[in-house]
């Protein structure tokens, strides 16, 4: 459901990106750098357990994955300066 969820979300972002530009869809954009790294550390993690200390260890690329994932919630911007950016573009809306 979590990879599910942000493909459409994704998916969503690019068409936005389409057809009424980037700055428009910048709250669109701005949500996927959130919610897909978010929804791609719990799928991972989930795996990690399924298989118990095997996938602590070098015969599975999981905590490689947990860990390029994991970045991404820095690299391209904090979490947090995301979701205050959506914030501020989602209240100027009502102000
Ligand atoms: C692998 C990797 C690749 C990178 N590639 C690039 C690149 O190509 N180009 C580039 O310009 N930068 C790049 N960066 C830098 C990246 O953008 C910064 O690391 C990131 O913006 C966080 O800045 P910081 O490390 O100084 O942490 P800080 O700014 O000190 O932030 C630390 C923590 O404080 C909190 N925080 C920070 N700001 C706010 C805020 N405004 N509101 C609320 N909480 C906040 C968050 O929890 C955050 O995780 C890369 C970083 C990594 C790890």
């Amino acid at each position: 459901m979590l990879i599910e969820q942000s493909r459409w979300k994704v998916l969503n972002a690019a068409g936005r990106m389409d057809t009424v530009g980037n700055k428009v869809a910048a709250n669109e954009i701005a949500m996927i750098k959130v919610l897909t790294p978010n929804n791609c550390i719990k799928v991972v993690d989930t795996a990690i357990q399924a298989f118990g200390a095997m996938g602590l260890s070098q015969d599975t690329a999981l905590t490689g994955y947990y860990a390029y994932e994991r970045h991404l919630r820095v690299a391209d911007g904090p979490d947090e300066v995301h979701r205050n950016a959506i914030a501020k573009r989602e209240l100027a809306a009502y102000a």
